[in-house]
């Protein structure tokens, strides 16, 4: 495949990049891991990329605004998710749903921002991060040209608007015991489920979200609350309270039923429950 013709260009300053992005019509470049994929294929056209890969503001690791948890900059790379020690501790989820991509030169490429982004949630081709933040209760700040939001990571998709650029991912705290499954198609590799638990043992209650076998990454506060009690759920407990969830709440794909992909949730989260609830 030849690339159709582009401009390119580096912003220095978050600001300079929703200005480009503005007057072009442009897209914005993470490591280029989908968007590259979609300009060879022809999926994806742009009078411009605009490389996010220089702005400082968007690097590193830091601790959260409100006191504990942690602010993730867009510009993060899977990579560096998967091992920094504070990820690790604090949001072990999040350290789990990076490593969860297979490929270690994608995941030296692939961002934060990009990961959230190129989401495309059903049996199609949803990313492993929205989950995770979904369960660990994660918000999102994002600018563009009417000026900076943070929202509940669930409400991304809402504020993409042409000239948005993904500043950061906020992770509250609460997340040091919490963890990330997945079942991928063995043939294309997609995944058929994710997902993702957060656990509070002081409380007794645990975060449920689940993705690619629902039409988004969302949580299942039916299960939450038929789990809520404070003893270690059996995988066959967690089955059952999955169970009990509407169908309609899943989707079939990649030759499975709704029927089938509900069940799979219900395994994938007793096992990231069961591991989680130490
Ligand atoms: C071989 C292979 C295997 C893969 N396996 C997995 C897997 O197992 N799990 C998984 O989740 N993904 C997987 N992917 C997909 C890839 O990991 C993700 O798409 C990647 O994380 C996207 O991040 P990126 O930085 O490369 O984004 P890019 O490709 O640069 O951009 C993706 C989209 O996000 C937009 N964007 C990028 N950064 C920002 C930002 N800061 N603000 C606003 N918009 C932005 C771009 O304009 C584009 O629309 C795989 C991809 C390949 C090629």
């Amino acid at each position: 495949m030849i690339l159709t013709r582009f401009d390119y260009a580096r912003p220095a300053s978050v600001g300079e990049a929703v200005a480009l992005l503005e007057a072009t019509g442009g897209l914005p470049l993470g490591g280029g891991q989908s968007l590259l994929v979609g300009l060879a294929t022809g999926e994806t056209e742009t009078p411009i990329l605009v490389d996010l890969s220089t702005i400082d503001e968007l690097r590193g690791i830091t601790p959260g605004a409100a006191g504990g948890g942690l602010r993730v900059g867009a510009s993060t790379t899977l990579s560096e998710l998967a091992s920094d020690p504070e990820v690790l501790r604090l949001a072990p989820a999040l350290a789990e749903a990076a490593r969860a991509n297979d490929d270690a030169q994608v995941r030296n490429r692939a961002t934060v921002g990009g990961n959230l982004v190129a989401d495309r949630p059903g049996p199609a081709r949803a990313t492993d991060l929205p989950v995770a933040a979904v369960a660990l209760g994660a918000t999102v700040t994002v600018a563009d040209a009417s000026g900076r939001r943070t929202v509940p990571a669930e409400l991304l998709g809402s504020v993409l608007t042409p000239s948005a650029v993904v500043v950061a991912l906020e992770i509250p705290p609460g997340g040091e015991v919490s963890g990330f499954e997945k079942w991928a198609d063995r043939a294309t590799r997609f995944p058929m489920c994710a997902v993702a638990v957060r656990v509070d043992r002081a409380a007794g209650t645990c975060g449920v979200a689940v993705t690619a076998a629902t039409p988004a990454p969302i949580r299942l506060p039916g299960v939450e609350s038929r789990l809520a009690g404070g003893a270690r759920p059996t995988i066959r407990e967690v089955i059952t309270a999955v169970t009990a969830e509407p169908i309609t709440t899943f989707r079939s794909g990649h030759g499975a039923s709704a029927e089938y992909l509900r069940h799979l949730t219900g395994v994938l989260a007793g096992r990231a429950l069961h591991r989680s609830w130490r």
